[in-house]
């Protein structure tokens, strides 16, 4: 375990708070996961992207993170309260299918954003439908305490039982009041304002597809109740951290204290942590308002999607973040050149091919990122290692401000060690950042790195950057039919003692 105190935002106590797990050196994470029936969009990819790091970086530093997820598939209606429309209902109608059939699609294609921005796939990932039975169990549990009624069919949460209801989102009733102006249809089944539905059975929506008997009658849960009974069926009763986007602190996660924290009896989550959004020139970026940003899209529009991730990670993740796509332009070029330092590093190619399979392991591909040997047996000054992973560790161990873990990565390029320790050493930040490091590394030393090749040869930044817009130029040249400036831009290299050789590949070089 590194020596580093891992300091975080506590939206439950609104300050940065040091990290305390309930049992020394484990962490039990859960994760708000999709409603699956659209595409996740780039907003909704900010938060998990964010969710990413914390988790790397916990386990970075040492502890062992057991992460679990939800996948909404039931229950999520069109309002974050009880109105609307069910949207997985929405998106079957919207695409001539079942609902399962939208659900496993979204799922899937979620997944695949997921893989495409390196963000590690959580321990347990559970779709609301496998736990109808828990929901049940809950919801009895809750009646039989006091905590829960029936009106109207439905049962509902009895807010006014609670003395803290409040305690996350620091709202009030009348706040919520006035908020709630998208509220046309007001639930008349409702005690209080602020009630909230744990079991559908009667619902003005006969045609709801997915439906199973329950004591109230055949129905569907309410949406809250599946984070708190998903994250204490494989998490048990105490939970250190929760992770969210801001919208989700109320109502979600209000009502999953006040349900989970009556049904237990005792504090159940320590550490709230929640993601700012992200947001276009006309607000939040949001499912329901169309146009939305995918990683597809992106990529279409030929960006990396490490780039996207490049740009969540030089921002914090409690402010907003404000896209557009000259922004994303500025980061790509600072993205290219990264990557252009990096493969430039003067290293033995078989020697990162083996760090990084010794990393990887023989595992299904999910290291154990609390083990850094690896890569640490790459480093030929095992000093500077040790220190700049300290340095890297503190960083993010400071309430996660990943822009501060990437300026330490410049310093490991700027720093005069050689250069297999600094590949080693931004290899094992990759571990955290996932900014596909070793994509680049794996690549860009593919041909011995003695043999003179490009990206190898013991060239400074400098005339580096000169032959390769030389090359560009000729290239340029010769497509204009310019074959006189072509040839001179050719001599003019030789005269540096760089001689060019056109491959199928495209132009190469090498020195003469
Ligand atoms: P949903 O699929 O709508 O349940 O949302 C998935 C996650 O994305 C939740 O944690 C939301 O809080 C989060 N989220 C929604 N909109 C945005 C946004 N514009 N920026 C960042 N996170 C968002
Ligand atoms: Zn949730």
């Amino acid at each position: 375990m590194l020596d580093v105190k891992v300091e975080i935002y506590n939206t439950l106590s609104k300050k940065v708070e040091e990290f305390v797990p309930n049992e020394e050196g484990k962490v039990g994470m859960y994760t708000c996961g999709p409603t699956v029936y659209h595409y996740a969009h780039i907003g909704n990819l900010r938060t998990y992207i964010c969710e990413d790091v914390l988790e790397k970086t916990l386990r970075f530093i040492g502890y062992d993170v057991k992460r679990v997820m939800n996948i909404t598939d039931v229950g999520h209606l069109s309002s974050d309260g009880d109105t609307g429309e069910d949207k997985m209902l929405a998106g079957a109608k919207r695409e001539h299918k079942s609902v399962m059939d939208i659900a496993k699609f979204y799922t899937d294609a979620f997944k695949s954003d997921a893989d495409k921005l390196n963000i590690r796939w959580p321990d347990v990932v559970e779709p609301a439908t496998n736990c109808i039975s828990e929901f049940i169990h809950m919801v009895e549990v809750l009646l039989e305490k006091g905590y829960a009624y029936v009106a109207g069919d439905n049962v509902y949460f009895d807010t006014s039982k609670l003395d803290d209801y409040y305690v996350l989102s620091a709202q009030n009733e009348e706040e919520l009041v006035v908020g709630a102006r998208d509220d046309v249809d007001e639930d008349t089944n409702k005690k209080n304002k602020a009630d909230f539905v744990l079991w559908f059975t009667k619902s003005k929506f006969e045609n709801q597809e997915l439906k199973w008997d329950s004591p109230w009658g055949v129905g569907y849960p309410g949406w809250h109740i599946e984070c708190s009974c998903i994250s204490m069926k494989h998490l048990g009763e105490y939970m250190d951290i929760h992770c969210g986007g801001v919208d989700n602190i109320f109502p979600h996660h209000t009502n999953e204290i006040a349900q989970s924290e009556s049904y237990l009896g005792h504090k159940w989550c320590n550490y709230w942590f929640h993601v700012n959004h992200l947001n276009t020139t006309n607000g939040k970026m949001a499912k329901s308002k169309g146009g939305f940003l995918t990683v597809d899209s992106l990529v279409e529009k030929g960006y990396d999607p490490m780039v996207y991730k490049f740009f969540c990670l030089q921002s914090h993740y409690r402010k907003p973040l404000e896209f557009s796509f000259e922004a994303l332009d500025n980061v790509k070029n600072a993205y290219d050149k990264l990557a252009g330092r990096i493969k430039r590093l003067n290293v033995n190619a078989d020697n990162i091919k083996k760090a990084i399979s010794d990393a990887a392991g023989a595992d299904d591909g999910k290291r154990d990122l609390t083990d850094g040997s690896a890569y640490r047996a790459l480093a030929n000054d095992k000093d500077v290692y040790d220190s700049f992973e300290k340095s890297f560790a503190t960083a993010l161990a400071g309430d996660i401000n990943t822009s501060s873990a990437i300026t330490v990565l410049y310093d490991v390029l700027k720093n005069d060690t050689d250069d297999t320790t600094k590949a080693a050493i931004v290899l094992r930040f990759d571990d955290v950042l996932s900014i596909g490091i070793a994509d680049i590394l794996a690549n860009a030393s593919t041909g011995a790195a003695d043999a003179g090749a490009p990206g190898a040869a013991d060239v400074d930044d400098e005339l580096l950057a000169y032959i390769e817009e030389s090359i560009q130029k000729r290239a340029q040249a010769k497509k204009d039919k310019d074959f006189a400036t072509a040839d001179a831009i050719r001599d003019e290299l030789l005269s540096k003692g760089i001689v060019i050789k056109d491959t199928r590949e495209g132009t190469t070089w090498e020195k003469a």
